[in-house]
């Protein structure tokens, strides 16, 4: 048996198939729920992947069963090269064909590279937007943008790429009472909308159990004022999704906390300076950019992706006593 045979699976028996890379840590936004006002501490440029590193990783992925690959940041789009980035990957041949590349973006400066970005083989497109409420949303954000990640919105919505989605982290005393305002604004964008719950990442540790937002109460304010029927099986989607009064808009809630998905879970993350993560909450990192730097071979790259899923825990413990929000913050594992 050699590292290439079989699939890529943990203790419990989850078979990994979907690659999380972080393109950068910078962005040109300060959501609070994210990053703090002044920015992080960014890393340093020669510890970043070249865009030739992320092929070479991705393609020994694509040999040992992965299909899909999200891109995401920080703010992916803030990378010069996204377009050479998405092109290289969208080549790679994985078991089902090419890979299936999506970005995970808030929506800035969409509008000048989405027509280069379809070109380049991108599939599907999530937006980030909390609020369509403008002043709030340079409240929250701590810039004035609202009106680049509508320009974003509507490039997307016009580039034809579907299903086009709108993530909304749901935050009390912040947008808990434009809910059902922010799914019409979906509905009119041809977007489904997927609320999030928000989880213990930020760099500020402002997290609170107590009192986020949870998802049945995010589902409450829903039906006041639309009738939501719940779509079948959610296989490893994280989201339980439901129709809009009869569809075909859908809305879904990703209740990351109060109803984790970790038992579906395909996922392996890979940060912007080259280290591989089991979980947005793990602990421990694999340091491939080392392994990269320092000749390791494919069959080394292989081997280090499955000592790093065999090491999955079953879940990622938010409600345990003993939970540790992980030192990295969302930006810098990617969200
Ligand atoms: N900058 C891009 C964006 O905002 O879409 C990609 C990176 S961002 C970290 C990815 C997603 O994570 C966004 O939808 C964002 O709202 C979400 N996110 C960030 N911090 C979060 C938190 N503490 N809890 C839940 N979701 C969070
Ligand atoms: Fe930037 Fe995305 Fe974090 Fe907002 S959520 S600060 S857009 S990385």
């Amino acid at each position: 048996m050699t590292v290439w045979d079989g699939p890529v699976v943990d203790k419990f028996g989850r078979v990994h198939r979907d690659l999380r890379i972080s393109l950068t840590d910078k962005c040109n936004l300060r959501c609070s729920y994210c990053m703090p006002p002044e920015g992080l501490p960014w890393l340093a440029k020669e510890n970043l992947l070249t865009t030739d590193e992320i092929e070479r990783v991705a393609s020994v992925l694509a040999r040992l069963g992965f299909v899909e690959i999200r891109l995401t940041g920080g703010e992916p789009l803030l990378r010069r090269d996204i377009v050479d980035v998405v092109a290289r990957l969208s080549r790679i041949e994985g078991p089902e064909g090419p890979l299936r590349i999506s970005m995970t973006t808030n929506g800035i400066r969409l509008d000048r590279v989405m027509d280069q970005l379809k070109e380049a083989g991108l599939q599907r497109l999530n937006i980030s937007l909390d609020t369509v409420n403008p002043a709030r949303f340079a409240e929250l954000t701590r810039r004035e943008k609202f009106e680049d990640v509508l320009a974003g919105i509507q490039a997307a919505r016009d580039s034809g790429l579907r299903p086009l989605k709108i993530n909304a982290v749901a935050m009390r005393g912040v947008n808990d009472d434009e809910f059902c305002d922010l799914l019409r604004f979906a509905q009119e964008h041809e977007a489904q909308l997927r609320f999030i719950e928000q989880m213990p990442l930020d760099a500020g540790h402002i997290w609170s159990r107590v009192t986020m937002v949870q998802g049945h109460e995010i589902l409450e304010k829903l039906q006041a004022e639309f009738t939501l029927e719940p779509v079948g099986e959610r296989g490893s989607s994280p989201a339980e999704v439901f129709t809009v009064d009869g569809g075909p808009t859908t809305v879904g809630v990703i209740a990351s906390v109060t109803a984790p998905f970790c038992g579906a879970c395909d996922r392996v993350r890979l940060t912007a300076d080259g280290q591989l993560r089991n979980c947005l909450f793990a602990r421990e990192e694999s340091d491939l950019l080392t392994l990269l730097r320092s000749g390791g071979s494919d069959e080394d790259i292989a081997a280090m992706l499955r000592a790093t899923i065999s090491g999955k825990r079953a879940g990622h413990g938010i409600d345990d006593p003993g939970f540790l929000q992980p030192d990295r913050p969302m930006s810098a594992i990617g969200g």
